[in-house]
């Protein structure tokens, strides 16, 4: 065993029972974004209780904040995020393998961003006492960052220059399988489309209205034929935030409509959206109607920065997967028989394209991952969603590390996540990504030649400067998303 392995190991199990009820008190706190009072005041006290520095309310977010620990003149800078978000109606009772909420309708992490901030406290907190013992000069920070379900914090806080001067970043989330994220993940941005005309009583005097809901519709049948020629990958999705009113015999004088457009790569996704623009000022054309839009959110896409990958990819096998025991592997079993018929059958095939099919079978018995999957150099496809992690990964070398803390197959923001990200198995998962973290960003430290070369890999990707998607004058959405 490496001797950096082994203090991160003895590290990390001697913060496990602090971490875990820091984890617990957030998926009891279950905040929703930009809302996160007690979450963030949970993680500041337990830093400031590591002698870290901390400066809250950064980037114009309450709720965000980073603390620091610098040895000598912090030559290295090493960032590791943390999230602490929960989603609407995800309330349910911990380690329950019935659907159960708490508060009915409330809020719940089912997206386990409990587990993903206190993990990465323990991540940056072992770090910390490894500079420190061994007089490394170097600082470790960790970002306290919000509403990664919402309208994002990472761009604003990359906006507002706190990346400039990190070397690296390393960040995680829970999971179902144990990797170094392979695969990339699609730029977004998302806008008001607001359309005015005027009313006129829809039967008497129809030629003197000019509807801003027709205004709408040509936009949305414009973009259907957009369709066609766009990229693969790329997505258009739209929803009505107010149609005019819920008269039929009014000439609808407003309506707005809301889009959001994805695209591999934030290039592509600022061309699509340019027209989607111009297919929105040909419906105020055709209508005579006039229309304005703002754009209300952006994250950049997320590539993994293959330098960190290959060190992180590393670490993770040093590490293991989670140690699950007999009751752990039960409590799996149990939760993957709340899913339908036909869910299971997908979950099954779905991993049958991963695992060897002679043991498949075992697998639905036991579904817990327990190997490590390589990080694939080679991949080329994208996940469908988003995450502000992308801005991060334009901004300076990031990676995302993935660890197990559900079933196989358990499928995201659900009951069943809520349940599992309080529980045994949650915290085991919890506990082994802070290792595999803090072990990648101690190589990395040690390793000057490698933060070279990540950092010429990130210059090819962004040109040498960080530009945010959004425009200046979207500030967070405090309150408002
Ligand atoms: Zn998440």
């Amino acid at each position: 065993m490496s001797s950096q392995k082994q203090f991160i190991e003895e590290s990390v199990n001697s913060l496990s029972e602090k971490t875990r009820q820091i984890a617990r008190k957030i998926w009891e706190y279950a905040e929703l974004s930009y809302t996160e009072v007690f979450s963030s005041a949970e993680l500041i006290k337990a830093f400031e209780q590591e002698g870290f520095e901390i400066e809250s309310d950064i980037a114009d977010i309450p709720t965000a904040f980073k603390a620091v620990y610098t040895v000598g003149t912090g030559k290295i800078s090493c960032g590791i995020l943390g999230e602490y978000d929960a989603l609407d109606g995800l309330s349910q009772k911990a380690a329950c393998s019935s659907r159960e909420a708490i508060i009915p309708g409330g809020a719940g992490h089912g997206c386990g961003h409990n587990l993903l901030g206190a993990g990465s406290f323990a991540a940056a907190v072992s770090i910390a006492r490894y500079i420190k013992e061994n007089n490394i000069s170097a600082r470790v920070v960790y970002f306290g960052c919000p509403a990664e379900e919402g309208a994002g914090s990472k761009q604003f806080i990359a906006r507002a220059g706190y990346f400039d001067g990190i070397d690296f970043v390393y960040t995680w989330h829970p999971a179902t399988m144990n990797e170094v994220q392979s695969k990339g993940s699609v730029a977004i941005m998302g806008a008001n489309f607001t359309f005015e005309g005027t009313a006129a009583h829809a039967g008497g005097s129809p030629h003197l209205g000019r509807s801003a809901l027709d205004a709408c519709e040509l936009m949305n049948v414009g973009v259907n034929y957009l369709r066609e020629h766009m990229l693969d990958t790329a997505r258009v999705h739209y929803a009505y935030s107010d149609a005019g009113g819920t008269a039929p015999n009014v000439v609808q004088d407003h309506a707005v409509i809301k889009y959001e457009v994805r695209a591999p790569k934030v290039k592509n996704m600022q061309e699509l959206f340019a027209r989607v623009v111009n297919i929105a000022k040909g419906a105020a054309l055709m209508t005579e109607t006039a229309m304005n839009y703002e754009v209300t959110m952006a994250f950049s896409d997320y590539l993994p920065n293959k330098t960190l990958a290959v060190i992180a990819d590393r670490a993770l096998k040093e590490i293991g997967a989670p140690c699950w025991e007999e009751s752990d592997y039960a409590f799996a079993a149990e939760m993957l028989r709340t899913y339908s018929k036909s869910t299971l059958k997908d979950i099954k095939e779905r991993l049958g394209e991963i695992f060897p099919p002679e043991g498949l079978d075992e697998l639905m018995a036991k579904p817990l991952d327990s190997v490590i999957h390589p990080f694939n150099m080679n991949e080329k496809t994208y996940e469908s969603g988003s995450t502000d992690v992308g801005d991060v990964g334009y901004a300076t070398p990031a990676v995302n590390i993935n660890i197990a803390t559900a079933c196989l197959g358990n499928v995201g923001h659900s009951w069943q996540n809520t349940a599992f990200s309080n529980s045994e198995t949650g915290m085991k998962g919890m506990l082994t990504a802070a290792k595999v973290m803090a072990l990648s960003a101690i190589y990395t430290l040690e390793d000057p030649d490698a933060i070279q070369r990540a950092k010429q890999e990130l210059k090819l990707k962004n040109g040498g400067k960080y530009i945010c998607p959004l425009p200046d004058y979207v500030s967070p959405p405090i309150g408002k998303y």
